[in-house]
C-alpha cells in the first residue's frame, strides 16, 4: 500500500482544521521502524489535540495521537523484527512527531517497546499514555517510601484514564484507596476496580484556605491540579508525597508552604513524555505485573478512529470513564 489513512490536523493563517485524509507512505517521517497501527488510544492530551486547543500540537501538519500499537513491518534496527508486536506512548508522539491516528507510524527503536507477554495490542492502549503515567507515579511514590499499609492513599480525577488505572494498580498492591469524583453514579465501577472509600470531589478543594488540615493521607496521586491540589497538601501525613501529573481543573493553585516545612510533605512532578529508555521498560514491566487485566477490561471501551472528534470533546468536558481504545482500522 502506497498511501494510507491518517488523521490530519493543519494550521493555516491561524485557522486550524482536522480531518481523514490518504497519505504518501514516503511522506512518513525517517526512522527505523515501520509499524502498522492497529490501536491508538483517548487520551487528555489528544481532546486538546484534536479539538484545535494550544499547549499540545508544536508543528504542523501533524498526525496527532500520543500513543500507538502495532505490528512492525520493516525494521533497520536489530531490537525490532518485522512481525513484532510493539507500542509507543508518549515521547513526542502527536505533539513534535506524527503520532497514532493513522494506519501507519515510522519512529526510531529507543522509543518502542516490545508488548509485555500476556498483554495485547488492545491492551496496551487500554493502558496508553494514561496508564503509563499512572503506573510512573506509583513508582515515584514508591522511590519516597510509600508502602502499603501505612494509611489511605488518595487519587483524584479518579473516574478518568490515569485515576482508574492509578486505582486498580494501588488496590492490587495492597493499598487502602480513597478515590475523588465528581461523578458519584461511578460508585459501583471505582468499587469494582478496589476503591475502598469514594469522597466527593468538592470536598477536597473545601479544606484549601487553611496551611495545615488533619493528616489524613499517606499518599496521593493527583490527575486534577488547581484548587484540588490546593486542598491536598494540608492534609498530607508527614513525609508523605503527592504525585502530580495533571491538570484536568486547572494549572493556577494557590498554597501554603507550611506542608512543605512543617510535615516534610513531597510534591513529585511526573511528566510521561521525557523519560529514560529504562524508565520506560520498567514502567511496562511494572505494568504487566502489578495491573490486573480483568481490571483493564473492565475499565475499556473500544471505538472506531471515526469518533475521534465527538470523543475528544467528551475527555474535556470529563465525561470519559477509564479508557478508550481507538481502532485505527474501523
Ligand atoms: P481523563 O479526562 O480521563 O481524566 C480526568 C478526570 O479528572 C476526569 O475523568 C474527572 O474525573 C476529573 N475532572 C475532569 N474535569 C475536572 C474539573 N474541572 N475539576 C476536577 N476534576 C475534573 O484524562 P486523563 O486521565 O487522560 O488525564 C488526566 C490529567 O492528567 C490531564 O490533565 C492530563 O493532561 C494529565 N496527564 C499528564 C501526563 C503527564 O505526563 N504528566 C500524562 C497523562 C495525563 P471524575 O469525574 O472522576 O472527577
Amino acid at each position: 500500500m502506497s498511501t494510507f489513512k491518517a488523521l490530519l490536523a493543519t494550521r493555516e493563517n491561524g485557522s486550524f482544521a482536522a480531518g481523514f485524509e490518504q497519505i504518501s507512505k514516503d511522506a512518513l517521517p525517517p526512522g527505523e521502524v515501520l509499524v502498522r497501527v492497529r490501536y491508538s488510544s483517548l487520551n487528555y492530551k489528544d481532546g486538546l489535540a484534536v479539538t484545535g486547543k494550544p499547549g499540545v500540537i508544536r508543528s504542523f501538519p501533524m498526525i496527532p495521537g500520543i500513543d500507538f500499537a502495532g505490528t512492525v513491518e520493516e525494521s533497520a534496527s536489530a531490537q525490532f523484527r518485522p512481525g513484532d508486536l510493539v507500542a509507543l506512548t508518549g515521547a513526542g508522539a502527536g505533539e513534535t512527531a506524527w503520532g497514532g491516528y493513522a494506519e501507519y507510524a515510522r519512529w526510531n527503536a529507543e522509543f518502542l517497546v516490545a508488548l509485555p507477554p500476556g498483554i495485547s495490542l488492545q491492551q496496551s492502549m487500554a493502558i496508553g499514555t494514561a496508564g503509563f503515567t499512572a503506573m510512573q507515579s506509583v513508582i515515584a511514590l514508591e522511590r519516597l517510601g510509600l508502602k502499603p499499609g501505612a494509611g489511605e492513599v488518595l487519587v483524584t480525577g479518579a473516574g478518568g484514564g490515569v485515576g482508574s488505572v492509578a486505582v486498580a494498580i494501588l488496590a492490587t498492591l495492597g493499598y487502602r484507596v480513597a478515590a475523588s469524583t465528581g461523578r458519584a453514579e461511578l460508585g459501583d465501577y471505582l468499587r469494582g476496580l478496589g476503591v475502598s472509600e469514594i469522597l466527593a470531589r468538592e470536598s477536597l478543594t473545601a479544606v484549601s484556605t487553611k496551611g495545615l488540615e488533619r493528616e489524613r493521607w499517606s499518599g496521593a496521586i493527583d490527575s486534577v491540579g488547581g484548587s484540588t491540589l490546593a486542598g491536598i497538601l494540608p492534609c498530607m501525613a508527614s513525609n508523605a508525597s503527592v504525585a502530580l501529573c495533571g491538570l484536568a481543573g486547572g494549572a493556577a493553585y494557590t498554597s501554603t508552604v507550611l506542608p512543605f516545612i512543617l510535615r516534610g510533605v513531597n510534591l513529585l512532578g511526573i511528566n510521561s513524555v521525557r523519560v529514560t529508555r529504562a524508565e520506560r521498560l520498567q514502567i511496562w514491566d511494572r505494568l504487566s505485573r502489578d495491573l490486573p487485566l480483568h481490571l483493564l477490561d473492565a475499565m475499556t471501551e473500544v471505538a472506531p478512529l471515526g469518533r475521534i472528534f465527538e470523543l475528544g470533546e467528551k475527555i474535556l468536558a470529563g465525561k470519559i470513564r477509564g479508557r478508550v481504545v481507538l481502532d485505527v482500522n474501523t
